[in-house]
């Protein structure tokens, strides 16, 4: 049978196709990796593609299906990594130069799962050093560049899976979300990407960079194709000890339920002026379509969320300090080649290894966790995560769902607010408060500003209602058409 340009469409359909035999895995594997050619010396949204072992596997596919064995549930369907995810394949360095040319012992959990249900890894993506930024300017490796103005940041820290989400079609892309790495390149690059609930995928085999925050999700251009990756990908695992125990729904059956008769709150602090009006005018367009689909709207309070940001920094930065102390120059990656003692040799690698921002962290980290100062930042900052908690749940007890805008600001240029860390960390005070109080956040794309950048909206969920935002998420892009857009960087495939 003559194949079709397999790029348009997406993951689902891809799997289907080479399933029902209308297209090769090969020839679908081989269109991918073209067009990720194509793109990215315009995007550098790719640190490493993987070609022949991707066409390998494509290959061993097509001889079972050929045979007629089973060659798994996701079979064929190409997905990336980001850099922080350790795959057998390449390296595995956070985009750091302290960790450049790492090959990881073992894979991530994720990987493992993805790979063994038939899903195929064609590359790692860019990303802020050990998941640290908002822009993907942070990278070891230079930055990434928005799809739709390669003038502009990604957005980060997963800023080389959005952009690759939105440049190349047909597949997902792993990402990790401490305080918003997965949503906000998702809501800059406009495409879909979820934070699941804490616990609700394994985080084994990611490089750390808060423990309690972190969190690995599916970026892609359609809440299906998110869902279909979450369903492969969640689930206890006797390696990670705070991967919970429970069922994994139905993910691609539950999101098909409608949303008819559901509840969403509007925080109402989560519209401050900060809010560039465009963006909260996309915001309650949405929020009319889902009026329409029959959703109960209602206004809320969560009203700590002007102490996430501050609470987020602190907390962030203490398990940083101590999850980066392993980066010694003598367990892993990098060492100072000239050292004069032990600590002249911790202090140069660490010195020369670590990126500014990195660094940072590591300072302010250490400062709130020492003894003096413990009580007045550390402690105070989670009695204050304890109480953003709370707020969720007193809303999550009048509403299913509440809804809210990504970020505060769409994409802005490169070199824009790197220099101002401060300007930095103001766009993630939307994000943060889903990983303090471990819930689920989704953020879809709702349109554009008037001056063509993708706007996102966000939907925080109650813990492991996963699939609620999914089938959110599914039921506004059954009835509009924002996701289906394509960057011009992308060209006629
Ligand atoms: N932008 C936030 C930070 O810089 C969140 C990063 C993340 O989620 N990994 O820490």
């Amino acid at each position: 049978m003559p194949a079709a340009n397999p790029l348009p469409l997406d993951a689902l359909q891809i799997r289907d196709g080479i399933r029902g035999r209308r297209f090769r895995c090969e020839e679908v594997i081989a269109a991918v990796i073209d067009q990720i050619d194509r793109i990215n010396p315009a995007l550098h949204a790719l640190i490493e593609v993987f070609r022949e072992p991707a066409l390998e596997r494509a290959r061993e596919v097509d001889r079972q299906i050929a045979a007629g064995r089973d060659p798994g549930p996701l079979a064929g369907v190409p997905f990336t990594a980001k850099g922080n995810i350790c795959t057998r394949e390449g390296t595995s360095s956070a985009a750091s130069k302290i960790l450049k040319g790492y090959r990881a012992p073992y894979p991530a959990t994720v990987v493992d799962r993805l790979q063994r249900a038939g899903a195929i890894l064609v590359g790692k993506t860019n990303m802020d050093e050990f998941g640290m930024g908002s822009s993907t300017e942070n990278s070891a490796l230079g930055p990434t560049r928005n799809p739709w103005r390669t003038t502009h940041v990604p957005g980060g820290s997963s800023g080389g899976a959005a952009a690759a989400a939105a440049a190349v079609g047909g597949m997902f892309h792993l990402g990790s979300d401490t305080g918003g790495s997965i949503r906000q390149p998702s809501a800059y690059c406009g495409v879909t990407g979820i934070k699941p609930t804490y616990g609700r995928v394994s985080r084994y085999g990611l490089l750390a960079f808060a423990s309690s925050l972190d969190q690995i999700g599916p970026i892609a251009q359609s809440a299906r194709e998110c869902a279909l990756a979450l369903q492969h990908m969640a689930g206890r695992d006797p390696m990670d000890s705070t991967s919970m125990d429970l069922p994994v729904p139905d993910y691609l059956a539950e999101i098909g339920k409608g949303v008819e008769g559901l509840s969403l709150g509007i925080p109402k602090e989560y519209f401050p002026p900060a809010i560039e009006p465009e963006i909260r005018d996309r915001v309650f367009a949405a929020i009319d379509a889902f009026k329409r689909l029959g959703v109960k709207v209602k206004e809320v309070s969560l009203p700590h969320t002007p102490l996430a940001n501050p609470t987020y920094v602190l907390i962030s930065a203490a398990e940083a300090s101590s999850n980066l102390a392993r980066y010694d120059g003598i367990h892993y990656g990098y060492r100072a080649p000239k050292a004069s003692s032990l600590f002249d040799l911790y202090s140069r690698s660490r010195g020369e290894g670590f990126g500014p921002e990195v660094k940072r962290r590591i300072m302010v980290g250490t400062f709130v966790l020492s003894s003096g100062y413990y009580d007045a930042f550390y402690l105070k900052a989670m009695k204050v995560r304890r109480l953003i908690r709370r707020d969720f749940e007193e809303a999550f007890r009048q509403v299913d769902a509440v809804i809210c805008p990504t970020s505060p600001v769409p994409a802005f240029p490169i070199g824009a607010r790197i220099d101002d860390p401060m300007k930095l960390y103001a766009v993630d005070i939307l994000t943060v408060s889903a990983n303090l109080a471990s819930v689920p956040g989704i953020s879809f794309p709702c349109g554009f500003t008037s001056d063509g950048l993708p706007v996102g909206a966000q939907i925080y969920g109650r813990p492991f209602e996963d699939d609620r935002v999914l089938r959110f998420a599914h039921s506004y892009q059954s009835v509009t058409d924002h996701h289906r857009n394509r960057p011009p960087v992308r060209g006629e495939v």
